[in-house]
């Protein structure tokens, strides 16, 4: 299998090539062609199997060949994270494999201070890699907006609610459009997680790596 027939564009090939990833893994082989497509998925997957990238690429070349750019304060597409250092490093898998498209990525989390978050959300950013609480206060602040939210990216998230996120992420899901593509990543599949699931996404492929 190559990256190529699994259906990305140029810009993302010559990016692969040069980062010396050949081979796509197991779940970007069935994740990529899906989330091109559009589809919302589930799936059950540890770090360290490529997961980011499964998902990462697909977003950022429907980002990139879709239409108008993002406006003050607006999302195209949100990733949610449990942790400050998952933020940091899924934001930073973003910068590496967009690097050759004109996409705005940021990441905020809490422990720092809220206004260079908020003068940075104000141009706007399509891809948006944050933590629950201190989205919630950016939302409630009205530094971050979602009328322009095309994808939700839900990473680890047993992790979420094992850290006792599920009020922020219910408040968050409220204030969301409700026609988005959302991708829900899980190492496990608790009875919460799987209601989590039912309320989220709609006819899901499912993958198990
Ligand atoms: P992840 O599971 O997304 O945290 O990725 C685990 C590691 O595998 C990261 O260091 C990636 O840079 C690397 N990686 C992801 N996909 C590939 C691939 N297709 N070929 C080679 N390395 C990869």
């Amino acid at each position: 299998m190559t990256f190529a027939a699994l259906g990305l564009f140029d810009p993302l090939l010559r990016t692969l090539d040069s980062l010396g990833y050949d081979t796509p893994t197991p779940i970007q082989t069935e994740a990529i062609p899906a989330v091109l497509k559009g589809r919302d998925l589930m799936a059950a997957a540890q770090t360290g199997t490529g997961k980011t990238a499964g998902f990462a690429l697909p977003l950022m070349q429907r980002l990139a060949t879709a239409g108008p750019s993002v406006a003050s304060n607006c999302v195209r597409a949100l990733v949610l994270v449990p942790t400050r250092e998952l933020a940091e490093q899924v934001h930073e898998s973003f910068r590496r494999y967009g690097e050759a498209l004109p996409l705005r990525t940021y990441a905020v989390y809490g422990g720092v201070s809220l206004n260079p978050q908020m003068m940075a959300l104000r141009k706007g950013v399509d891809v948006l890699v944050a933590t629950p609480g201190r989205l919630l206060d950016l939302y409630r602040q009205n530094a971050v907006r979602f009328e322009q939210l095309q994808a939700l990216v839900l990473d680890e998230a047993d992790r979420m609610l094992d850290l006792g996120f599920a009020r922020e992420l219910d408040e968050l899901f409220a204030a969301l459009p409700k026609k988005r593509q959302t991708l829900l990543f899980s190492a496990t599949f608790s009875d919460a997680i799987r209601q989590l699931a039912g309320e989220l996404l709609r006819n899901p492929l499912s993958i198990s790596v």
